[in-house]
């Protein structure tokens, strides 16, 4: 074993993309949902069953984790399935939700992704690094704190804003924990902003849209669980938008870890950051 690093200092891209390219393999392996549908018997610390493909996400996940700790990193891996594990450092975080998105990785619906964050500290804003990869559409999302944040390798124009209708209305919403009974709880406000509303199925891939100003904004009608915002998060700050879990303290206060602590909200301008973080019920 070499001497102690700082798991801050280690390429997280290329981990990231090694853990993508197995995860590819894995899926199209197992390409039907009666496949995919089958279950571990167990539930995560998030608490939602584990399907057999969320365990050998993770699996690849932890497989380049493992070797960076015999490389002498340390840090501390808090992922969906295994909950928190140290790796020797816990100031140093690295988040991980090996499928986000699993209802729909589970059906063949398009928008599932790989969501690892890597911070220096406990909460959202603390996050360094973000790596979100859509199996989808096949898009690589990324980000550094103060660096900015690329999509498929281009950088992200961080000036492109919002697009409202003539009757004031965000051309396109994003909506996650869609649940017809919290739509109908939050319907009258939705109605006021948006035009049109999206669900994916997917926070991470939500906010990436947002991060693209693909979404006008984006907004959880539920509790989200850190471990699936903790990427996308810094993905769309770096991407000139704005972030707030309004159930905090602080806006970006939410903990890095699978409990559903905040809703999570996104927009292009901090004007319309406030308007959205009223729809949750
Ligand atoms: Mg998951």
């Amino acid at each position: 074993m070499s001497s102690v690093r700082s798991a801050l200092e280690a390429d997280w891209l290329r981990i990231c993309r090694r853990a993508v390219a197995d995860l590819e393999r894995m899926l199209a392996d197992r390409p039907s949902t009666a496949e995919r549908a089958e279950e571990t018997g167990e539930r995560g610390s998030g608490g939602d069953r584990t399907l057999v493909i969320d365990e050998a996400a993770e699996g690849f996940v932890f497989d380049e984790l493992d070797a960076l700790a015999h490389d002498g990193y340390e840090f501390t891996a808090v992922s969906e399935e295994r909950g928190e594990i140290d790796y020797g450092d816990r100031a140093v975080r690295v988040i991980i939700d090996p499928i986000d998105g699993s209802l729909n990785a589970k059906r063949g619906i398009p928008h599932h992704a790989l969501s690892i964050a890597v911070a220096d500290g406990d909460t959202m804003a603390d996050v360094v690094f973000a790596f979100v990869h859509d199996f989808g559409p096949g898009e690589e999302w990324w980000a550094r704190r103060g660096e900015g944040a690329w999509l498929n390798g281009e950088r992200i124009d961080p000036s492109v804003g919002e697009r409202r209708g003539r009757d004031g209305r965000l051309e396109v919403l994003g909506l996650e924990s869609a649940d017809p009974r919290w739509v109908a709880a939050s319907i009258r406000a939705l109605a006021e902003s948006a035009y049109r509303l999206r669900a994916l199925g997917t926070v991470a891939a939500s906010l990436c849209q947002v991060a693209a100003a693909r979404f006008d904004g984006m907004v959880s009608l539920r509790r989200a669980r850190g471990i699936d915002s903790a990427a996308g998060q810094l993905i769309v700050r770096e991407a000139g938008g704005v972030v707030c879990f309004p159930r905090c303290e602080e806006p970006l206060g939410a903990p890095l870890d699978a409990a559903a602590t905040s809703p999570v909200v996104a927009a292009r301008s901090p004007e319309t950051l406030r308007e959205l973080a009223r729809i949750p019920a």
